[in-house]
């Protein structure tokens, strides 16, 4: 599950292919069957969320603009529309790719102008998905990050972050670094259809237990929760045990949304999986993009108590400390807040979410 707000270079591209960017070249592979790369050399990278007094973060990096992960729900599908692109199978296999990234990131870093704010990471499409085992942008960055000791957070279903792990675990031990899983259920067969592209829930789970095991503080945003699919208590019960068993310090459950560009993508899909459905879900959204307050409000309150019943919550850090740079930053995130959530230890994108 995306961040839900259009907020950062894809909103804020000129129109036509691939706003003031450059393409350098267009590429098939047989590696990668079905999906066509579109490198770049990006203009710039950093970039500010418009409206960002009521988030918890203010700039984002996204290497990438499309998500072979191809979730049926995802609401960054809109934002290939702006580069004239298809917001259905062209968001699952047409990857913009900004090949300058992790150059184009020191230089942003170094200038004056720069302040040493929180950045996030996977924000808008996943910076784990497949291109990034072709690409490898993501070392480059989070070295780049480390080495200006500036505080970040990476929100992923990629199990491709673990190729990263010793250099997060290293960023995290030293300053204010999160990683979020996104997980919104553990049943299989909605995983196979909903999301086909990504690593299984299991799979996710070995991320979560893995980089805890390496003393990265690692939570989930289980999202989205699918009405009538994977919101049965049952369900929700499975998924919290095992975001607990995989050691998560928090869970932050989201319901689906609906917005333009993944409305219309979601509902083909259920009239062609679950055509049962549509009456119900016409009823619970209506023509709108969230469910009711009533239905947010009930799935929230049955995550919480079942993460408090299976004692979710944070683990030491070996080694953590924090430099004055990330004490400063404003963008750290409000414990007060999450424990308020009935959380513990939440990460800025997960607080945002909430
Ligand atoms: S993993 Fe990719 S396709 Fe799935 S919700 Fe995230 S950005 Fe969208």
């Amino acid at each position: 599950m995306r961040w839900n707000n259009l907020s950062d270079d894809d909103r804020n591209a000129a129109p036509g292919l691939f706003g003031t960017d450059v393409v350098t070249r267009t590429v098939d592979t047989p590696e990668f069957r079905g999906i066509t790369f579109h490198e770049v050399r990006a203009r710039s990278l950093v970039n500010r969320v418009p409206g960002a007094s009521r988030m918890p973060f203010e700039w984002t990096v996204n290497p990438y603009r499309g998500c072979s992960h191809a979730c049926v729900y995802c609401f960054a599908r809109r934002t290939h529309a702006y580069l004239d692109l298809d917001t259905g199978t062209g968001f699952d296999s047409q990857i913009v790719v900004k090949v300058n990234a992790p150059e184009l990131l020191r230089k942003e870093l170094a200038t004056g102008r720069w302040h040493g704010q929180h950045i996030a990471m996977g924000t808008n499409v996943d910076c784990y998905q497949r291109a990034e085992g072709r690409y490898r942008l993501m070392p480059g960055i989070i070295d780049a990050l480390t080495e200006h000791g500036n505080p970040f957070s990476i929100l992923t279903k990629g199990t491709l972050v673990l190729r990263d792990a010793e250099a997060i675990a290293r960023a995290a031990h030293a300053g204010d670094v999160g990683v979020s899983v996104s997980l919104g259920f553990v049943d299989e067969r909605l995983w196979r259809t909903v999301e086909p592209g990504t690593p299984s829930p299991m799979r996710r789970l070995d991320v979560v237990r893995t980089l805890t095991g390496m003393g990265v503080p690692v939570g989930v945003l289980m999202a989205p929760v699918v009405p009538f699919l994977g919101d049965a208590p049952d369900q929700l019960r499975e998924t919290v045990r095992a975001i607990a068993a995989a050691g998560a310090v928090s869970v932050t459950p989201l319901a689906l949304h609906l917005r333009p560009g993944a409305r219309e993508w979601f509902l083909q899909w259920l009239d062609d999986h679950h055509p049962e459905l549509l009456p119900s879900y016409h009823g619970l959204y209506g023509d709108g993009a969230y469910a009711p307050r009533w239905y947010q409000r009930r799935v929230t309150g049955q995550v919480h108590e079942l993460a408090a019943e299976y004692g979710i919550g944070p683990l030491p850090r070996p080694g953590a400390h924090r430099s004055r740079r990330f004490r400063g930053s404003r963008e750290t995130p409000d414990r007060s807040a999450g424990q308020a959530a009935g959380q513990n230890g939440p990460t800025a994108i997960q607080l945002t979410l909430l």
